[in-house]
């Protein structure tokens, strides 16, 4: 017993873990995340709670298996820092953690049904260059080391550039090819359950034209985890 505490104090000295929202040293539970942040984050508690916020933000849209977040998003607070960190700032480790704590949460949950395959929100190629990584892509695998489910990447795929619509600005254009997927017709997925993992729900339009590429697919089941709800 000494000697385990003594070799784990030595790793600690040698690889020190710090907490995955305030990067400070302190005593890290099994979420990599401190006592002071586990406290003053704004958990939903969705993976205790079937019928959530989420589901309903979505429920007459998107026929969903299941559902749910783990924090509510503001406009101000630790929420906002994380989503920022993941998207602008190269934060890659942090993808990984939110990915983990996803898994550590829902995998656990009584309403979890293990899908067959995790499937993560494409972004446009032009996102992918400027931001390094595709975010979405690295919460399922995160997500994967608490359960083990395959992750298929080329399962939905990003709308090609449509010409007509050069008259609006570019955000426009980006904001409409961030919301137009197509099923890949290489990839059968009648009736499978594929679970969309995605760092903040809003309006669900994102899950909603997934959802639309994939209607015609036979029996299929889809769930949504994402890191945070926002207030609609
Ligand atoms: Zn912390």
């Amino acid at each position: 017993m000494f000697l385990k505490r003594y070799v784990s104090d030595l790793l600690h000295l040698a690889f020190p873990e710090l907490c995955c929202i305030c990067r400070k040293e302190e005593i890290i539970g099994s979420d990599g995340l401190c006592d002071s942040c586990i406290k003053d984050l704004p958990w939903t508690l969705h993976n205790l709670i079937k019928e959530n916020e989420l589901v309903d933000r979505l429920r007459f849209q998107v026929d969903l298996e299941m559902g749910g977040a783990l924090f509510y998003y503001h406009n101000e607070g630790p929420v906002k820092t994380l989503l920022h960190q993941l998207k602008y700032k190269r934060n890659r480790e942090l993808g990984l953690s939110l990915g983990r704590l996803l898994g550590s949460r829902f995998s656990s949950s009584p309403h979890f049904e293990k899908p067959d395959l995790l499937v993560p929100v494409p972004i446009h190629k032009k996102r992918l260059r400027e931001r390094g990584y595709n975010q979405s892509l690295l919460l399922c695998q995160g997500f994967i080391e608490s359960c083990d489910i395959p992750i298929e990447t080329n399962a939905i795929l990003k709308r090609t550039y449509q010409k007509s619509q050069t008259k609006n600005s570019r955000e426009q254009r980006l904001k409409h090819l961030e919301s137009s997927f197509r099923l890949n017709p290489r990839c059968d997925l009648s009736r499978k359950h594929i679970l969309i993992i995605d760092d903040v729900l809003t309006t669900g339009s994102t899950v909603k034209a997934i959802y639309e590429s994939l209607k015609d697919v036979n029996a299929l089941k889809l769930s949504v985890l994402t890191v945070a709800l926002s207030k609609s």
